[in-house]
């Protein structure tokens, strides 16, 4: 047993570290299976922080999303909560394409998550700096843990394959604290060993104004991990009150905004009236362009300074002038931080370039002329471990009990990291209670095929979500999550009556309605459930000649005309 103890000793059955998306997700899902969980974090004022941009959802994360809130996650119902603007993107698609997406009132939005965590039964939120894991041999644990009686034939290991011989018993902390379980999850983020870079300036940090984590990476590689380098980067942030909005074009939110979760009538926070606000459209143009191809020599990424891969479809505004040079101007969002702020991210223009250089492409920009840059874009390279060494469990093939999930995997995207922490989480816990783990296929879930090309084929770049990725996109719509998820996640203990009531309610709806389309019949004799196959006639029409259908709700009826 090479477990060293520290003064103080602490004891959970499952660990979680690091309050980001996926860690926050991580540790609510294990405190839901039952599991008793720490959830420990460097600060408890960047709970749930969005690093970059102030929005959950867009096309195949916001079918992330709900499928999160389908399996009794906290993200959807945190934007519900917390959105300041809501969209749903590709309407005029078919329902496949739907894909939701909202801004988030960013401060608010972590608040909100803290909260949460902060009143689960059986999770503990603690400021902690991890330095260091714990493991000894697999025979040791398990006499260590049959001595507690904690153990039965039926641990962690024993629903794997069994390819470790070493079994996780903890972590230490900073200072020497150590918490022992029999289970953690890393959920570090962009956090290891991280280096900032804006021009020639390299500072230590993760984020912007955040330190980086020392000793986790090495603890990594002595343990037998392979350990490699990703860099993502992001852009300036602006005082709202120095732009021209009179150049701008206006982006409103949709007249009719959907919620994110099942389980939200009203969006907002209860009893405050809810108003979205505006986004902005303004573009790059060619005296933007000449400037950044005359500075390439000292962007980080064409300097040699950087050498790792960032994520291809997120490209700062270097890369895209280089990569698309015909192209003579970039679409730019302007987006709210939130309520109470005049901060503005401007989505479109990541970038490491120098100080000086940024002040000057923000100056060339219509509309931003006079914008005042209240934080620089940099880029961020960081450590992640390739995900082809992890189960479909998420739990790691070198250390019994240990599991990974977000961008520690390899990832990008708040959404993507929430799923895997989600997955993680509940897996920790239902794997010590002896149950069956939650594994979801390709056909059932993005969440599915976000797991298994991460685990079967590794990553060469950040990996985030798209359509494409998945081959059963017909079915997995963001509309229909609960009705493939929730009754899963209901049988594993991971959401509560008043959701799966919920969904029972639905789905007797739905199996009235379809009983009516298929009984009412036209003067041919042809039912209404065949005329909906129809293209011209839709659920309007269907009112037309059944009033009764005019009580259904839009999400059945929604539903209904799909399934049709
Ligand atoms: P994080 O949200 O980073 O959370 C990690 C948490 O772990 C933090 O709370 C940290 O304090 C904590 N932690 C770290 N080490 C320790 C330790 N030793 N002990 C205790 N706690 C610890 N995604 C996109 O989709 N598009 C983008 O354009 C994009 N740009 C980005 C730009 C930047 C500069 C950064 C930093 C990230 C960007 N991301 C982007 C990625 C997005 O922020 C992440 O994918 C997402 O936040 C990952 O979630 P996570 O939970 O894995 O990690």
């Amino acid at each position: 047993m090479i477990v060293p103890m520290g003064d103080c000793i602490y004891e959970y059955d499952v660990i979680v570290v690091g309050a980001g998306h996926a860690g926050t997700e991580a540790a609510l899902a294990a405190a839901r299976a039952g599991a008793r969980t720490a959830l420990l974090t460097t600060n408890l004022d960047t709970v749930a922080q969005m690093s970059c941009n102030p929005a959950i959802g867009g096309v195949a994360k916001g079918q992330i999303v709900r499928e999160i809130d389908a399996l009794g996650g906290a993200m959807g119902r945190a934007i519900d909560a917390t959105g300041i603007q809501f969209r749903m993107l590709n309407r005029r698609k078919g329902p496949a394409m739907h894909s939701p997406r909202a801004q988030a009132d960013k401060k608010l939005y972590q608040q909100y998550v803290k909260l949460l965590v902060e009143q689960q039964p059986g999770l503990e939120l603690r400021q902690e700096i991890v330095e260091e894991l714990l493991v000894s041999s697999l025979q040791d644990a398990k006499a260590e843990s049959g001595k507690r009686k904690a153990e039965d034939s039926t641990t962690a290991s024993s629903l794997q394959p069994q390819a470790s011989s070493l079994q996780i018993v903890g972590i230490r902390c900073r200072g020497g604290v150590v918490y022992r379980a029999r289970a953690v999850i890393l959920t570090t983020g962009t956090f290891l060993q991280a280096i900032m870079h804006t021009g020639e300036a390299q500072t230590p940090g993760g984020r912007g104004g955040e330190g980086t984590t020392q000793g986790l990476s090495r603890s990594l590689v002595d343990l037998g991990f392979r350990v490699a380098r990703f860099k993502t980067g992001t852009p300036p942030r602006l005082n709202s009150r120095t732009i021209d909005f009179s150049q701008l074009e206006l982006q409103p939110g949709d007249d009719d905004p959907q919620p994110f979760s099942y389980l939200t009538d009203r969006l907002g926070i209860e009893g405050v009236p809810f108003e979205q606000v505006p986004c902005w459209i303004t573009h790059t143009n060619a005296a933007v362009h000449d400037l950044i191809r005359a500075n390439l020599d000292r962007a980080p990424m064409y300097s040699g300074q950087i050498q790792s891969r960032g994520p291809r479809y997120c490209p700062s505004i270097e890369d895209k002038v280089v990569r698309f040079a015909d192209k003579s101007a970039h679409q730019l969002f302007l987006e709210p931080e939130g309520r109470n702020t005049c901060e503005m991210y401007v989505n479109g223009i990541s970038t490491s370039l120098p100080r000086d250089v940024q002040d000057a492409i923000i100056r060339l920009i219509p509309g931003l002329e006079h914008a005042q840059i209240m934080r620089y874009g940099y880029a961020v390279e960081y450590d992640y471990c390739p995900p082809d060494q992890l189960w479909p469990t998420l739990e790691t093939k070198n250390v019994a009990g240990l599991y990974f999930a977000g961008q520690i995997n390899g990832t990008t995207g708040y959404e993507e990291a929430a799923a895997q922490g989600l997955v993680a989480g509940a897996n920790a816990a239902l794997t010590l209670a002896g149950r069956q783990p939650l594994i979801l296929s390709r056909d059932q879930a993005y969440i599915g095929v976000l797991i298994d090309d991460l685990v079967t084929s590794g990553v060469d770049e950040p990996y985030r979500m798209f359509t494409s990725r998945a081959e059963y996109r017909l079915s997995l719509r963001q509309d229909n999550a609960d009705r493939r998820l929730t009754p899963l996640a209901g049988t594993l203990g991971l959401v509560d009556a008043a959701r799966l009531d919920r969904l029972a309610k639905k789905e007797a709806e739905i199996a009235a309605v379809r009983r009516l389309l298929a009984t009412h019949r036209m003067a041919d004799g042809t039912t209404l459930a065949t005329m909906l196959r129809r293209p011209e006639f839709g659920w309007p029409e269907a009112i037309e000649r059944l009033g009764e259908l005019e009580a259904t709700s839009q999400d059945v009826a929604r539903q209904v005309t799909y399934d049709i």
